[in-house]
């Protein structure tokens, strides 16, 4: 009998792509994906755990799913990703509504948990999460037309307020034949777009071949037919040079929109925050990407209400995003992270550390309408991924547009999904620009 499972994916897109592996491994197995857990046989549930709000959202989506295992519309849970990890010695007790639990490092054991499950016995495996990076096909979740390549796992950076090194282990680069292989089935499946993620992409290869090799990586990803865009995401401030910046301005398939988180801008911070470099660093080096990369997309990450933040210290970034101008920000108040050197450390009470966080987003909101209205007139290329079922336009993103994240291209036209179109921005509104397709 063909046993069914629902899977819900919480938290960043390296998970995303642990929960496509498992998606791949259940399938091989021959259980089947069901969209929802009422009336499954199993839940999978791939947590995040990174800081409170996203402990609370894993927490209230299993408390959630076990109502029906209540009312027994649903035969098990299982419960893998980093909240089971952050938590190995305490969550089955905290939440006794589980079957079955696996850690970063067990991932491949989906399966044997599954058939535990369902043969009513408990499972759990916590396999080295500093171990080599499983090499598993899996199940692209994105559409036809994108995915993640995930080129490294773990973190050794030891920020001062930032729990990943102790969940998912220290920095480990897959190998980079792996990657372009991975690379080439997905382009030869019709992916165009390749999103780059690791927790610090900059430092792919040091652990491995004891150098730098992003450069190299993307020369290789570029060579790949039918890949047309490669985006960059998590890239570390400090880990910049000449090479770096040189490949980026001169490979066409190289999106020019780079995600670099920097958390602040304030010296005292960055090093309390055990963060390198310096605000003029951080300075020096946005000036040198916007004059060497013409049309430049930034985006950064923030944290409000760090440790060691009083008011000028939030001016001084208030300041810099004014002066910066970032065209896509996101930013956190700062989670006190038991387990991390900075959850020691006094700081403003959470409620101030939110009213900063909100005070930078309206800073930030005319500054990024600015850029989407700078689009109206011009005409651009959009990776065209179906249409909207509310306006029934064709949908899309431009090289601005991360997916996910920021905003899309809705227009008029006749574009496959998966194909490029040439679009005409006659409008834009909330970060939404409206067009129609250049004959
Ligand atoms: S770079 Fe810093 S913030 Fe990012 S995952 Fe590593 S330790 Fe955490």
């Amino acid at each position: 009998m063909e046993h069914t499972f629902a899977l819900i994916s919480l938290g960043c897109a390296k998970n995303l792509v642990n929960s496509e592996q498992m998606l791949y491994l259940m399938s091989e197995a021959g259980f089947a994906l069901v969209p929802d857990p009422d009336g499954a046989d199993l839940a999978i549930i791939n947590t995040c755990g990174f800081i409170d709000s996203a402990k609370s959202e894993a927490i209230d989506t299993i408390l959630e799913v076990a109502e029906y295992k209540k009312t027994g519309s649903l035969g098990g849970i299982i419960v893998t990703g980093c909240l089971a990890e952050r938590y190995k010695d305490s969550i089955e007790r905290e939440l006794p509504e589980i079957d079955a639990v696996l850690g970063v490092g067990s991932f491949t054991d989906i399966v044997k948990a599954a058939e535990a499950v369902l043969s009513r016995k408990h499972y759990r495996a916590f396999a080295d999460n500093s171990a080599a990076v499983d090499e598993i096909p899996r199940v692209v979740s994105t559409g036809p037309s994108w995915a993640y390549l995930r080129i490294a796992e773990g973190c050794n950076n030891f920020c001062a307020f930032c729990a990943i090194p102790l969940i998912r282990g220290r920095y480990r680069s897959r190998k980079m034949e792996n990657i372009l292989e991975e690379a080439k089935d997905l382009a030869a499946h019709g992916i165009k777009e390749l999103i780059v993620i690791a927790q610090d992409i900059t430092r792919y290869g040091t652990d491995l071949y004891g150098h730098r090799c992003l450069v190299e990586l993307c020369r290789k990803l570029s060579e790949i037919e039918g890949i047309e865009w490669i985006r960059l995401h998590y890239l570390y401030p400090d880990q910049f040079d000449d090479e770096l910046i040189d490949e980026i301005a001169g490979n066409e398939k190289i999106v020019k929109y780079l995600d670099i988180p920097i958390q602040h801008i304030n010296n005292g911070i960055l090093k309390k925050m055990n963060r390198r470099g310096t605000g003029d660093d951080i300075r020096a080096l946005f000036a040198t990407l916007r004059a060497r990369i013409p049309g430049l997309v930034l985006r950064t990450s923030l944290i409000a209400g760090l440790p060691g933040e009083g008011e000028t210290e939030f001016e001084e970034l208030c300041a810099f995003l004014k002066e910066a101008r970032i065209e896509r920000a996101g930013v956190f108040p700062f989670s006190p992270e038991e387990g991390t050197p900075a959850a020691g450390m006094p700081c403003v009470p959470p409620e101030e550390a939110q009213r900063r966080a909100d005070l930078i987003m309206e800073l930030q909101a005319p500054i990024m309408d600015d850029f989407t209205q700078s689009f109206v007139g011009k005409t651009i290329r959009v990776l065209c991924e179906g249409r909207d079922e509310e306006s029934g336009l064709l949908v899309g993103r431009s090289y601005a547009d991360s997916p996910e994240i920021d905003g899309s291209v809705q227009f008029e036209g006749f574009c496959p999904p998966g194909e490029f179109a040439k679009v005409r921005i006659t409008s834009a509104e909330d970060g939404v620009l409206y067009g129609e397709e250049a004959t």
